[in-house]
């Protein structure tokens, strides 16, 4: 049995009993073991501070990037042993698992390439220098430094490993020191990456430290200097903002929530087209990768009610070719849910949704499965709803089922009832719009943007050549208003802002000039 450890003050550790099991969702095995009781959390805040803050901020953005670049070509170096983990700790496909991986390889490789355009220090300008006063000589700039305390980054089940390397590119980038703590339910595979780093020797004292297990009391002793960014469910984050750092210190805190996404067909999109084509795929890519576990999964279908039939059609035919079972298996499309909680809310949710609209396909009571030993395994049925009236069918505007779970909404192929509908989810991270109709894009897209952290326009010129829907790009910002947290991360060198204090200097221009 493998014994998980957490990697705090540059030392491996290990908690006292009871231990926490880590399992094989698709097979209920046990992997490994984990406790983080006993720990002492206040002592790795500290290290972070006092060693990691300063040796990251000797480096400065240049070797910081250096770092990163190192970083990302490790873990991928390793990437076949990786995947392996992610298969059997987090029910991936092995499509899953890259997705997870290589989105943190990705990130770590993106940050790289911005810092060693940032120059060798650890400060950024922020806009231009102003003059304030009559005299030219009078000016005030924005500079951008590094906070000097601890990052603590507090990760969901379904991303432990782009969920921790995303996070931790930003603010190593930044020059602030990482205390990253994973969900328990999946950390075996970012502990598995942490002592890749560590037996690397790449990191510098203090710089990266690992919760492997539960938080306990680390969030208790978050100060001023110190970031908490968490991703989880918005239950969990009305907690975390109520926590004596961000209430009392004014700790900055970053929360992305959960969220109902959207996918919005405009009106006049023919079967058949390459936009059409587009539409339906996504849906049912978003509806299946990692069993519908993704932050940014569609939940939404939002189609004029002259198509929704065919849309109907189009779906299910697509839904009843996909392979459930051992993701472990390469014809299987879709593996299980992460732990038998999940599946438990799953159930819930799906009846509660059943209450407002109409199961077309699928059995959230069963499932045929593959490779499996039988009665074994955390499977969910993809199911797909429909209501017949989008607005008032409450629940699928309230109620994020964390699983393979999807309703179908019409509207009336108007600008203003689609963002009416799109708006009822209080907040999204991300919307895509299928359209082939120029103007009903460029009416509704600055309509959307309010209640959006990102939208995906798809018009037939892009239609095979975008990203999908659910990618996270680190050039682009990663948050959503409202219901999905009201933060912000990644966007390029926006994301530094959250690690950085932005201080306005004013004063003599040719020595504030000077500083950077
Ligand atoms: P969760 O139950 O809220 O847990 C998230 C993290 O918070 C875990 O690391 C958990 O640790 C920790 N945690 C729970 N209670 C805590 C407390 N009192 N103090 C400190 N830490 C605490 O969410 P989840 O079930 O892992 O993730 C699924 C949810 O995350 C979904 O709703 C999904 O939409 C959302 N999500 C959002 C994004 C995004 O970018 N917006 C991305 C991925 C997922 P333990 O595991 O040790 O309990």
């Amino acid at each position: 049995m493998t014994r998980i450890e957490s990697y705090l003050n540059d030392t491996w550790q290990s908690g006292r009993e009871p231990m926490i099991a880590l399992v094989n969702p698709a097979t209920e095995e046990t992997l490994a073991e984990t406790s983080t009781q006993g720990l002492d959390f206040t002592a790795a805040l500290a290290f972070a501070r006092d060693v990691g803050g300063p040796s990251l901020r000797a480096l400065g953005f240049e070797g910081r990037s250096t770092l990163l670049e190192e970083m990302s070509r490790l873990l991928y170096e390793q990437r076949e042993r990786l995947i392996e983990i992610s298969i059997a700790n987090g029910g991936n496909t092995r499509g899953d698992a890259k997705f997870d991986i290589d989105g943190a390889t990705g990130a770590l490789t993106y940050y790289s390439r911005l810092g060693s355009q940032l120059g060798t220090g650890n400060a950024l300008w922020d806009g231009e220098s102003e003059q304030l006063a009559r005299s030219p000589r009078f000016h005030g700039r924005h500079l951008m430094v590094p906070l000097r305390g601890a990052a603590v980054h507090v990760g969901a089940f379904n991303f432990p490993a782009w969920g921790t390397f995303e996070k931790a590119a930003v603010a190593l980038l930044a020059g602030v020191p990482v205390v990253s703590k994973p969900a328990t339910s999946s950390c075996l595979l970012t502990w598995e990456m942490t002592r890749i780093l560590v037996e690397s020797g790449v990191l510098p004292a203090g710089s990266f430290q690992l919760v492997a297990g539960s938080a306990g009391d680390l969030l208790a002793g978050l100060g001023g200097q110190d970031t908490l960014a968490f991703t989880g469910s918005a239950d969990t984050a009305a907690r975390l903002r109520a926590g004596a750092g961000p209430v009392r210190e004014s700790t900055r805190i970053n929360i992305e929530a959960d969220s109902l996404n959207a996918a919005l067909l405009g009106p006049s999109v023919e079967t058949g087209t390459t936009v059409w084509d587009a539409f339906i795929r996504a849906v049912v890519s978003e509806m299946t990768q990692k069993a519908g576990q993704k932050c940014t999964a569609i939940r939404r279908i939002i189609v004029p009610t002259s198509q929704i039939d065919n849309v109907q059609e189009a779906l299910c035919a697509e839904l009843a070719e996909v392979k459930v079972g051992n993701p472990a298996l390469e014809e299987v499309r879709m593996g299980p849910l992460a732990t038998a909680d999940q599946l438990e809310d799953y159930r819930a949710g799906v009846a509660s949704l059943a209450e407002q609209a109409r199961i077309v396909f699928g059995d959230p009571t069963r499932v045929d499965t593959l490779g499996v030993p039988a009665g074994k395994g955390y499977f969910a049925a993809p199911v797909l709803l429909r209501a017949e009236n989008a607005l008032a069918a409450h629940e699928v505007h309230r109620r994020e089922v964390f699983g393979p779970v999807a309703t179908l909404l019409p509207y009336d192929g108007s600008v203003a009832e689609a963002v009416e509908i799109v708006a009822r989810g209080g907040g999204s991270l991300v919307s895509s719009v299928f359209a082939t109709d120029r103007d009903f894009l460029s009416s509704v897209l600055p309509e959307l943007a309010p209640y959006n952290g990102r939208i995906l326009a798809i018009d037939p010129k892009v239609a095979e050549v975008a990203t999908p829907h659910g990618t996270v790009l680190p050039s682009v910002v990663h948050g959503g208003p409202g219901r999905a947290g009201g933060g912000e991360e990644l966007g390029g060198r926006r994301g530094l802002s959250f690690y950085m204090q932005r201080s306005g200097l004013t004063g003599n221009r040719a020595l504030i000039d000077k500083i950077v």
